[in-house]
């Protein structure tokens, strides 16, 4: 749960907007946290899409620790970035044209390679960079 469960007493409805006066008479929303009258619970979490959530805020002693350049970061980043300049570079390279010959258009397939491994070395970086960080962020608490 990436959420606070809202105080149900004094809150409004997340439902009706009327206000909650009583605990009891209310409940948090399963899916956003947020108070809703018992009557309108079934109502509201049916269309909730937790959009509503009131996000939990990252407290001083449970804050992520700066990421952690490791090699093995380093690498699969760096390696990321060069598949996806490989990939760019393959893309601008002017097709290759013996001479005496009219200027033949980028063939497609070497187009499709070339955006192929951009987008490869994209989410290499971005994948990556993400696992390692939750790694990271796992072993500190
Ligand atoms: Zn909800």
């Amino acid at each position: 749960m990436d959420f606070e469960l809202e105080e149900l007493a004094g809150a409004s409805c997340v439902h009706s907007g009327k206000k909650i006066f009583v605990a009891t008479d209310a409940d948090n929303c399963a899916k956003c946290g947020r108070a809703v009258l018992n009557k309108h619970k079934a109502e509201h979490e049916e269309k909730c899409t937790g959009a509503g959530a009131i996000k939990r805020v990252a407290h001083d002693y449970d804050e992520l620790p700066p990421v952690e350049w490791t090699q093995k970061l380093i690498a699969m980043v760096a390696g990321g970035v060069l598949i996806a300049s490989f990939g760019g570079g393959l893309m601008m390279a002017s097709p290759e044209q013996p001479p005496g010959e009219l200027a033949k258009p980028m063939p497609t397939k070497k187009l499709a390679t070339g955006f192929g491994l951009m987008g490869l070395g994209a989410i290499l970086s971005v994948v990556g960079y993400s696992s390692e960080r939750r790694r990271q962020s796992e072993k500190a608490k």
